[in-house]
């Protein structure tokens, strides 16, 4: 059989897991190819740990050259453009032909959507969140607001956790009673894509720890001077660090693609997260599978499950086999609520009857569970 080549748009949770997945199904006469702007990949769930300190800045990323190692060839480039019909995508290190494409280049970031933000803090990706980590060992008192302005965005919980850690981190600090925390949030409550119950329990646990909580309120202007916030429901308020939850988009080289069909994400198969053109794949913060009232939500271990299913059709198509069972939707997140307790939230998206899901209880067991999830992440195990 003539070798194929399998093409992976970025190295995130996705693309990595899904070239892991192919790279083990198929024999070397088959060419895996990995193309990403950066040759590091950060894991952005340690980002709400690493501003407090809990978190060391240079343990937070995997080299993607690594991925040589395993057989797959990695290679550093901007993505230009994506031509589905002649089956290549053009990079700032040459063209590149296929047989499949697997599109995981997740979900960009629109600064521009909220004015202010981009000179505001943030923690939604890692060197904005090294800044925020410098900030917050100088602050002593005043009010922290963590703000999000649409949905969606990913990881659904880390505006809480983040918001958790921080008074955890305050009252060892001894600064708890002179520092406001506030999370303002678009959705009408908390977390609402992981069910009722879970809403309820993140909100209790908001309320719990004296954190204000404010819905329907998301951010719409951050002041020149990142002092002062407005919202969508009419209200401002002035803070000492205003960080935002950025409003996320399909990045442009996908739009560009028309694979969206002017659609806000890619839609896809949901059993075979295959796009409308035949073994071109779409996985992870990319794409949107419906879920119920809502979509998958965008999370690493939604896309690294998304990778592995697809390395796993992509193998059987190549070695002529049948598809593997269809995606099933299923993940769980870690949900810090401190730097030594952890919940998990997630479940079945895709079950029979509407999503089934479940926010478990904060314990240190989870903390441990997380921390190796972690060191797995950067060793490419996960
Ligand atoms: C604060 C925070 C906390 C989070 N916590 C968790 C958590 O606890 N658990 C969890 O499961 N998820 C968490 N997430 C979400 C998780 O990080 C994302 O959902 C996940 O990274 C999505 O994977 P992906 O493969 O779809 O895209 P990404 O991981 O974003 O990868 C996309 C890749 O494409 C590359 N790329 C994009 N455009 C181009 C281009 N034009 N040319 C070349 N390369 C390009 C990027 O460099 C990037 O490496 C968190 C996110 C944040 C921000």
């Amino acid at each position: 059989m003539a070798g194929k080549k399998v093409l992976v748009l970025g190295g995130g949770f996705g693309g990595v897991q899904s070239a892991i997945n192919a790279r083990s199904a198929l024999d070397s006469a088959h060419e895996i190819t990995v193309i990403d702007k950066d040759r590091v990949s950060h894991l952005c769930g340690m980002n709400p740990l690493l501003i407090v300190g809990e978190r060391e800045t240079n343990k937070t990323g995997r080299s993607l050259g690594r991925l040589t190692n395993r057989g797959i060839k990695f290679i550093q480039a901007n993505i230009e453009s994506i031509d589905t019909d002649a089956q290549e995508v053009i990079t700032s290190s040459g063209t590149f032909n296929y047989d499949y494409l697997v599109i995981a280049l997740g979900a960009a970031y629109d600064w521009d959507a909220v004015p202010g933000a981009k000179g505001a803090y943030s923690f939604y990706d890692f060197n904005q969140a090294r800044r925020l980590r410098r900030r917050l060992t100088r602050i002593k008192r005043g009010k922290i607001v963590l703000a999000a302005s649409k949905p969606p965005y990913k990881c659904p919980p880390a505006p809480f956790e983040t918001a958790m850690i921080l008074h955890w981190w305050a009252g060892h600090k001894g600064i708890r009673k002179d520092l406001e925390i506030s999370v303002y949030i678009p959705e009408p409550g908390p977390l609402g894509v992981a069910g009722k119950d879970a809403s309820m329990k993140v909100r209790n646990a908001l309320e719990k720890r004296g954190i204000e909580l404010v819905t329907s309120a998301g951010v719409t202007e951050v002041s020149i001077d990142g002092r002062e916030a407005n919202f969508s429901n009419g209200s401002f308020t002035t803070a000492d660090v205003i960080a935002t939850v950025p409003v996320h988009k399909l990045p442009d080289v996908v739009a560009m693609s028309g694979i969206a069909k002017d659609k806000p994400w890619v839609p896809v198969n949901s059993g075979t997260l295959e796009t409308s053109i035949s073994n071109v794949f779409a996985i992870g913060d990319v794409n949107v599978v419906p879920a119920g009232e809502f979509s998958i939500p965008k999370a690493g271990v939604f896309a690294a499950a998304q990778g592995s299913k697809v390395g796993e059709i992509i193998g059987k198509r190549i070695n002529k086999s049948e598809d593997p069972e269809p995606y099933d939707g299923v993940g769980f997140c870690y949900l810090a609520y401190s730097g030594n307790r952890s919940a998990t939230v997630g479940g079945e998206f895709l079950a029979n009857g509407g999503p089934v899901t479940i926010l478990s209880e904060p314990t240190t067991s989870k903390m441990k569970s997380k921390v190796r999830f972690e060191k797995n992440w950067r060793n490419f195990k996960v």
